[in-house]
Parts: structure tokens; sequence; C-alpha cells
């Protein structure tokens, strides 16, 4: 069997274009443009690589991005002093701070101090806290991208038996509580393992969905995954290779032969990444039209 790939780079293009016309037509009946505060500390080649791209897609959609690079040595008063003045700035609709942050720095305060209403990430303890009680609020751009690409690719999650690896903030448990929710999009009994599980593939072969979420490579392999479930590879891990341009290449965290065994897989990359740029993109659009006190649309 030869999975098929869920293409996330088609979904985000539609999902960009929609966002698009969506942003025409806010500017047009209030004069708003839609902007996001992109946060930068340091200069790590992956976090500026992932920042461009993102400012890129603002761009494109026709979005404002207001561009904020700091040094290295910026101290937590300093950007917490920066996150105080993207707060009050009624321009800005929406604030990303690129993480990892250097170290020194205390990501959680500085996630902490970004206003709710601006929290397009959907990190802040406001919006975690509202999402774990099925209350409206900023979806978290990957998990959010996840359920759209199971849509997508025709997968049911109600009654599926999910089985999500790695319990970060950011993907593994806002996955997890997003697919067991009630009604549309969840409904699936969830399992989530994490380095201390032992046994991986014990779990792993009975998902109908599997989540891999770990950023090692190799972490699922083809032995490990039921005949025919649908994977989601959110891995982004860069691995040498002297015939790259420059020098590395991206692999996931499932072995490459994982598609011989599963029914459909996203691609690392073209899979879950662009998608959470697209989601950025419909958070900071939402943003705005609360800010313009447009109509709202709930997820
Ligand atoms: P993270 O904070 O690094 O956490 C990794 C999680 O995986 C931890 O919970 C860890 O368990 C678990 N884990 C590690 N090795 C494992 C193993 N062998 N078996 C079972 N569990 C294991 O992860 P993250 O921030 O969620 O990122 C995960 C990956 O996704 C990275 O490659 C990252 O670059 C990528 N990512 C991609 C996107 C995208 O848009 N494409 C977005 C976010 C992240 P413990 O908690 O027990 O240590």
């Amino acid at each position: 069997m030869s999975a098929e790939l869920i293409d996330g780079k088609a979904l985000a293009a539609e999902t960009r274009a929609r966002v698009r016309d969506g942003v025409a037509a806010l500017k047009a009946a209030t004069g708003v443009t839609p902007g996001l505060g992109v946060v930068l500390v340091g200069d790590d080649p992956a976090s500026r690589s992932y920042v461009t791209a993102k400012e890129r897609a603002l761009e494109e959609a026709g979005m404002r991005s207001v561009d904020i690079r700091l040094p290295e040595g910026t101290t937590q008063g300093e950007l917490l002093a920066v996150i105080a003045r993207l707060n009050a700035d009624p321009e800005v609709h929406g604030i990303l701070v690129q993480l990892p942050l250097p170290k020194g720095l205390d990501a959680d305060a500085v996630i902490r101090a970004i206003a709710p209403e601006k929290d397009v990430d959907g990190f802040t303890p406001v919006n975690v806290g509202r999402m774990l009680l099925g209350q409206e609020c900023f979806l978290p751009c990957t998990p959010h991208g996840i359920l759209r690409l199971l849509e997508k690719a025709g997968t049911p999650t109600r009654g599926a038996h999910a089985v999500v690896v790695g319990r970060s903030a950011i993907v593994g448990r806002p996955i997890t509580n997003l697919l067991s929710r009630k009604g549309a999009g969840g409904d699936a009994t969830v399992t989530l393992c994490h380095a201390a599980t032992p046994d991986l593939g014990r779990f792993t072969r009975q998902a109908d969905i599997l989540i891999v979420a770990a950023g090692r490579p190799g972490t699922v392999t083809a032995e490990m995954v039921r005949p025919g479930a649908t994977v989601i590879d959110v891995g982004v891990n860069r691995v040498p290779d002297p015939t790259a341009r420059n020098g590395h290449r991206l692999r996931g965290d499932c072995d490459a032969d994982v598609a011989e065994v599963a029914g459909k897989l996203t691609p690392v990359p073209g899979g879950v990444g662009p998608m959470t740029i697209a989601m950025l993109l419909e958070n900071t659009l939402e943003a705005a039209r609360r800010a313009a006190g447009g109509a709202r649309h709930v997820h």
C-alpha cells in the first residue's frame, strides 16, 4: 500500500486566498487593514526563516506586518516594553513572538503579557483556558491546521481512536483536547503518549489517526503504524545533507517507509507547516474584524 499524501500546501493556498478576500472585504467595509506585530529576538536561523515565511504570507494576504527585530542580548524588561507598545497600538490586531526565545528570557512571562484579544497564536493562559472550556477563542495555529487537514483528507474523527505522540503546550496537548471535544472535528477517543510512555508502538498501532509531534526523526517507523491509518507528521527536523543547497534538508518524525503502511499521510515539508501559517492569517483577520466591531466567526 502507498499512502495518499494530504496536500497541506494546496489546502493552505485555498485558505490564504479566502483570507485575502476577507481582508479586502474588511478594508472596503471599515477601512481597517489587519496588522500583525511579529517579534523576533536573536538570530536563530530556523526562527528567522519561519518569521520571514509568515511576513511574506501576511503581505500576500494584504495584511500589514509590523516587523520587530531585537538583538540577542535584549532584556526581559525591553521585550515586555515592546509587547506593551504592541498591545496599545490600535493598528496592530495580533502579536506573534517567535519561539524559542534566547536563553535568559522568560517565554511564559512574555506570552502572559500579550493582550488575549491580540493573542493570534492562542498561547496565552486566557486563550488556553477558553479552549479547554470550549469557549470562543483563538485556536492555536498548528492544532487548528491539523483539524483542517483531517477534514480535507476525509478522515472522520468521530469514534476514531487518535493517538498523539508528544505533549507540548503548542501541539500535543491542544490537539489532544480539540480531538476529544464534543461535536464536529472532535468526538475522538484520544491517547496521549510522551517520552515516558513504555513501548510506544503498542499505542501507535491502535491509532486510526496518528499525530506525531516529538521533534525526533525516526520516532515512528512503519511497523508502529496500523495499515490504512491517517498519519499527521508534525515534526520538522533539519538533518544535514551535503547535496542540499543550504547543507540540510527537512525531515519529519516518521520514517519514509511509513508511507507504505499508512492510508493517508502529510508530507514534510508541505503538510502541517503551510497550514500553521494559514491559520495564523485566519486568526489575524478575525482579530482585526473583532477590533473593527465586525462579524464574529466562531471556530
Ligand atoms: P517539544 O516541545 O520539543 O516536545 C516534544 C514532545 O515529544 C515531548 O512531549 C516529548 O516527551 C515527546 N517525545 C520526544 N521523543 C519522544 C519519543 N521517542 N517517544 C514519545 N514521545 C517523545 O515539541 P513541539 O514544540 O510540539 O514540536 C514537535 C515537533 O513539531 C518539532 O519537530 C517541531 O519543529 C515541530 N513543529 C512543527 C510545526 C509546524 O507548523 N509544522 C509547529 C510546531 C512544531 P516528554 O514531554 O516526555 O519530554
